[in-house]
């Protein structure tokens, strides 16, 4: 087994090797090794993947596709990907030019944040927020500054925007939103974006909107989009790993004016050269075909939100009124004093129920615990009774 020469060990790049390690994944390690442990502690869909979108990848293999495809993705894909995008905001993107397929929309932040990013510039990242924009920021040698919105119902506000600018965030960049938001399941309504529209333009930021959770939204409230209100200065990212259960095909997207796409291109033929062959064809029969698909997985989530969110505040958790996604952002009871962390374990240990503790979610965590309602409604029922036992009990 090779081991590094020592006289190597400070050539790795500083960037890197300054980048601490994700403690969402230490913290779901650690719990997962608890016997009978119910873990709602990570995004994965528990169903699985469509069979139409199956079998379309499984043609496609047996029709030996599998040479290089165009680097932003196949035109069948990407004018898919278009047509969804008009249907679900009436925004057109040219197939053309104006849309690339990336692998997952992990790979669509890097490149975009790749795209706009020099060393030193500062970006704006609404907070709590999933954590892995700050390493994808920092390895770009920007810098990300935490905008806290803990007082405002975990939305940015125009005003705090505003204020912000005029502070720490002065002379940022861009501005980065998750609508619906990983770990609030907050969702932005209309207004909130037009006022922030203004904003962004008055100081000529760019906006980076993600929207993977944009399908799933709850309790008949509609999803809208920066792309409709200020399209020449935001880049739409998304991708089907949360409405079609498809984690494991990692295919995402990234929409925007063709000036910057012809750069984001470019960087994703550098860092992928194309998305496979097989994936492409998946996520285009979703599209095509799959409107069917995403309310059956709506209505399962929203039926589990409402057992664990009437669960949780029977129990004395408060929370601002989950509306997206598929998390919930409790505040831990006072009882408990604030330390997510220390509440998170204990509750791991004792009830072997695992919630994620708020603060790796960035400032505004801090009293917090993110619960992902991906889980069965089987585990959802028997954690509410484990947790409201393990209250009940101190
Ligand atoms: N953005 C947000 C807000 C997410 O929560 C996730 C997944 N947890 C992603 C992007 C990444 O999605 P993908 O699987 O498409 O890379």
């Amino acid at each position: 087994m090779p081991h590094l020469a020592k006289s190597l060990s400070r050539t790795i790049n500083t960037k890197i090797a300054q980048l601490s390690d994700s403690q969402i994944t230490t913290f779901n390690n650690q719990t997962s090794k608890i016997p009978g442990i119910i873990k709602l502690t990570i995004g994965e869909p528990d169903v699985n993947t469509p069979e139409h979108v199956k079998q379309a990848a499984i043609a496609d293999i047996e029709k030996d596709d599998s040479h290089y495809a165009p680097e932003a993705g196949k035109p069948e894909l990407l004018t898919a990907i278009s047509d969804y995008l008009n249907d679900s905001l009436g925004v057109f993107f040219d197939p053309a030019t104006e849309i690339c397929a990336t692998v997952g929309a992990t790979e669509a932040l890097n490149v975009a944040f790749m795209t706009l990013l020099n060393p030193g510039d500062k970006i704006l990242v609404p907070t709590p927020v999933w954590g892995v924009y700050f390493g994808i920021i920092e390895m770009t040698g920007a810098v990300p500054v935490e905008v806290d919105t803990s007082q405002d119902g975990f939305l940015l506000t125009a005003d705090h925007l505003k204020e912000v600018l005029a502070n720490e965030g002065k002379g940022a960049k861009a501005v980065v939103l998750t609508d619906p938001s990983n770990p609030t399941g907050r969702v932005y309504s209309k207004q909130d974006l037009l006022e922030l529209a203004q904003v962004i333009t008055d100081n000529n930021l760019f906006a980076i909107t993600d929207e993977i959770y944009a399908e799933l939204i709850y309790n008949d409230k509609k999803h809208y989009s920066l792309t409709q209100i200020i399209p020449e200065r935001t880049l739409l990212l998304s991708g089907l790993s949360k409405s079609f259960a498809m984690t494991g095909w990692r295919i995402g997207y990234i929409a925007g004016p063709k000036e910057i796409m012809k750069s984001v291109i470019k960087v994703n033929s550098f860092l992928i050269t194309a998305v496979t062959d097989n994936v492409q064809a998946a996520a285009t029969e979703a599209l095509v075909h799959g409107a069917a698909d995403y309310p059956i997985a709506r209505n399962t989530y929203e039926n589990r939100l409402n057992i664990i969110e009437t669960g949780l505040r029977k129990c004395g958790f408060s929370m601002a009124t989950p509306e997206g996604a598929f998390y919930i952002f409790a505040k831990i009871p006072t009882k408990f004093g604030q330390d997510d962390v220390k509440f998170a374990t204990d509750l791991a240990t004792k009830a072997k129920v695992a919630l994620m503790p708020g603060s790796y979610f960035g400032q505004g965590g801090q009293g917090y615990v993110r619960l992902s309602y991906a889980a069965s409604t089987e585990d959802l029922e028997e954690a509410v009774r484990r947790i409201t036992a393990y209250v009940n009990d101190l």
